[in-house]
């Protein structure tokens, strides 16, 4: 603590890039709410691929930082011209603003109210990952009743919210996975046929097959390196290839013909970032997912949960493929 602050928050701290075991705890002076902040006790913060990335360097941050690009809890106090939050709110935010803490400064213009009927887990499992999965099957490609989609790493966090607002929509979901533990979960969102791919040399091919041929109209990929030339090859003529992560590393340098040789192709590689770009957008969207959480037609498998000391094992467990649906640190 610095002089004059006599009270100290539990954080994660990381200041240098690198492994899991750069995730180090430690304690901070207690956070102030500035000017249009509210300070918000953590109830949960959620760890998403992106905190891997940040953690190794691949997106550069300012050190020393504290991670956590997600979280939910309770209003302690508001700043300087806050309005329409009061003390006791419970609101959730998915911003880089720390939130591997017990306490965190929020920007109110970027706090969501969590409504009634939405716990704080499910209120942090929803968000980033519901929120994403939302832009990307109803603007990225507006999913089709009847479409084939292939949703890759459909277990996880992102992938059991794809694939069930997919289904939803009425497509039919092709999901791959690597255990028959994440197969099962896959089935259980409404996926309809479930590859290893991790067990299939010919994972185009097994795509293709599946469609009688004819191939997906929309890949959503969010493995990258090791699945892009098999999603690629999945689609039928005019389908897309929605890229939005890169869990197995970055996808080398593309050249367009092969969009040309492989049927008039489309390639995007969306952010959830640029779909809540603004504070309306951002409540409109959350309030969406929350709205089909509290109704009961967005099931959020909180996976796993860690105490805030124990991110590093969060991350390992991550990044081992050891993990299903949302991924909590509990202060
Ligand atoms: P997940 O819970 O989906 O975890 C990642 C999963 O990827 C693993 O469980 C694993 O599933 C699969 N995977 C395949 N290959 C590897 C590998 N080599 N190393 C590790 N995992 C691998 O994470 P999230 O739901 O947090 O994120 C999913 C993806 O979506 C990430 O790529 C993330 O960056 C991206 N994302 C993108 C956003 C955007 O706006 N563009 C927003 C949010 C997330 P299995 O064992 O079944 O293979």
């Amino acid at each position: 603590c610095s002089p004059g602050h006599d009270r100290a928050v539990r954080a994660i701290q990381i200041t240098e890039a690198g492994g899991p075991d750069v995730l180090t705890p430690t304690e901070l002076d207690d956070p102030v709410a500035g000017p249009g902040e509210l300070l918000v006790e953590v109830a949960a913060a959620g760890v998403n691929f992106i905190d891997t990335y940040q953690r190794e360097g691949v997106y550069p941050m300012a050190l020393p930082y504290v991670p956590g690009m997600e979280g939910a809890g309770r209003v302690r106090s508001l700043g300087e011209g806050v309005e329409g939050f009061a003390v006791g709110d419970r609101v959730a935010w998915c911003e880089q603003l720390g939130s591997y803490a017990e306490l965190v400064a929020v920007e109110a213009a970027k706090a969501v109210p969590v409504p009634d009927g939405v716990d704080d887990d499910v209120a942090v499992g929803a968000l980033l990952q519901g929120m994403t999965a939302h832009f990307l099957v109803n603007d990225t490609y507006p999913v089709q009743p009847g479409d084939d989609v292939l949703v890759h790493a459909a277990a996880g966090g992102v992938g059991l919210l794809l694939t069930q607002l997919a289904t939803a929509r009425g497509a039919r979901v092709i999901a791959t996975v690597s255990t028959p533990e994440k197969a099962e979960l896959a089935r259980g969102a409404g996926a309809a046929d479930v590859i290893d791919y991790t067990a299939e040399d010919d994972l185009a091919g097994a795509v293709r097959a599946l469609t009688g041929g004819t191939g997906v109209a929309v890949a959503y990929d969010s493995v990258g390196r090791t699945t892009f030339d098999a999603s690629l090859d999945s689609l039928r003529v005019r389908g897309m290839l929605v890229l939005f992560g890169a869990a197995s590393g970055p996808v080398p340098p593309v050249d367009p013909q092969r969009l040309n040789r492989g049927g008039s192709l489309y390639l995007t590689r969306p952010t959830l970032f640029h779909h809540v770009a603004t504070p309306e957008a951002l409540r409109t969207r959350a309030a969406a997912v929350y709205h089909a959480v509290a109704d009961g037609s967005l099931d959020v498998r909180i996976g796993h949960r860690y105490p805030l000391a124990e991110a590093r094992s969060a991350h390992e467990d991550l990044h081992a493929r050891r993990t299903t649906g949302k991924v909590l640190l509990q202060p």
